[in-house]
């Protein structure tokens, strides 16, 4: 599919002033613009720019309230419960976090669960952000109900993605940043486009049986006819089915129930979605000295990568490499797919947008 390059700064002030035009005030639409701009500078577009219209469409019909910040409900030295007041998810994520920080200078560690959220985009943009002060970084959502159980029919759960970051001396920090169901829907929406079949252990038709027809599911998941995506590992138990189910629970433990807040079905049922989150900053020196952490993190890094390889791979990937090198090289500009570039003037047009965003390539 047809792609344009946009200047990366140009990106931001232009997907800022969409929010700002539509009532968020700057602070906000900045952060908001960072962390989608960030997803596509690090390669990953279904949780890019593509979906401003979602956001927008959330903002207009009052499921988002975006200028509502995190309210801190309960506070200890090392914890916070928070209330998202159906805030951006993006802004919520973003300024939790950045307490949960300040919080571990002083502690050691922090640990904050979060209700009543909306969409945060990226689990790894939070979880990185620990890495410039050589803290362990956390980042957990539960998301909309649309994978199932092992066994199970019907979608009960959402894609729950997790992230963990690791500073490092020298190597590339180590994020993990994934979703705990075989592929988020996203990937359905790609094959379905290049008309291509999906694997069989990425989702499953009405019936819950196995099946390679994205479109097939994508039309169920929308009607809510039954089926939706497999968690990690597929659909059944020898492959590991039940592993990525408890890993999805795992999550929704942590951000829905531990917040008092909504998980499994009850997310996205109310008008306010109550996406709930919990994020996590580990100061390693309450263990080992940094410098040795980050030492051995090297060491692992480059015993994993020089391990020997599989006929036909020629390279051993860590976690969180293959951004890092999308990062760096969307530096200053970044292409996103023309259907998207269109459908973003649009919706600058419909909202008065004044900052232009110009083609450069
Ligand atoms: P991927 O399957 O693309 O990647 C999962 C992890 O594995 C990443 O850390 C990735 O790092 C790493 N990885 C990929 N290939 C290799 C390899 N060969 N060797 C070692 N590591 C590898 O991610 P998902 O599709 O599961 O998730 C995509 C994004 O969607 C994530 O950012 C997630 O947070 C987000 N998401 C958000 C949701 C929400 O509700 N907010 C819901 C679901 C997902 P790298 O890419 O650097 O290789």
């Amino acid at each position: 599919m047809e792609r344009v390059f946009v200047d990366i700064n140009n990106l931001k002030e232009f997907t800022s002033d969409v929010f700002q035009k539509l009532g968020v005030k700057k602070e906000f639409a900045d952060i908001t613009a960072d962390v989608l701009v960030s997803a596509d500078r690090r390669g990953i577009g279904s949780h890019g720019v593509q979906r401003l219209k979602r956001y927008v469409n959330d903002i207009k019909n009052g499921r988002i309230l975006p200028n509502n910040g995190p309210q801190i409900l309960k506070e200890t030295p090392v914890s916070l419960l928070v209330d998202g007041q159906a805030g951006l998810g993006q802004v919520i994520g973003y300024l939790t976090m950045e307490k949960v920080i300040e919080k571990a200078k002083k502690s050691g560690m922090c640990f904050a669960t979060v209700k009543n959220s909306n969409h945060y985009g990226i689990a790894a943009y939070y979880s990185m952000m620990a890495i410039p002060h050589n803290f362990i970084g956390i980042s957990l959502t539960n998301a909309a109900p649309l994978v199932m159980p092992t066994f199970g029919k019907d979608m009960v759960f959402g894609t729950n993605p997790l992230s963990i970051a690791v500073p490092t001396e020298n190597e590339t920090p180590f994020v993990l940043d994934m979703a705990t169901s075989t592929v988020p829907r996203g990937k359905l929406e790609v094959y379905r486009r290049m008309g291509k079949k999906i694997p069989k252990t990425w989702a499953t038709d009405e019936h819950g049986n196995p099946t390679d027809d994205p479109d097939r599911v994508l039309k169920n998941l929308l009607e809510r006819k039954g089926g939706g995506l497999l968690p990690l590992g597929g659909a059944e138990e020898e492959d590991g089915s039940h592993k990525g189910y408890g890993l999805a629970v795992v999550v929704d433990i942590l951000s829905g129930i531990l917040s008092g807040g909504a998980y499994g079905l009850y997310v996205y049922k109310e008008k306010h979605p109550n996406v709930c989150h919990f994020f996590g900053a580990i100061n390693p020196e309450i263990f080992i000295p940094l410098e040795e952490l980050k030492k051995n993190m090297d060491d692992y890094i480059r015993m994993l990568k020089n391990a020997p390889k599989r006929a036909g791979k020629d390279r051993i990937y860590i976690h969180g490499e293959k951004e890092y090198e999308k990062e760096q090289e969307h530096k200053e500009k970044v292409s996103v797919l023309k259907v998207v570039y269109e459908e973003m003037l649009n919706i600058a047009k419909e909202a008065g947008c004044e900052v232009e965003l110009k083609v450069i390539g």
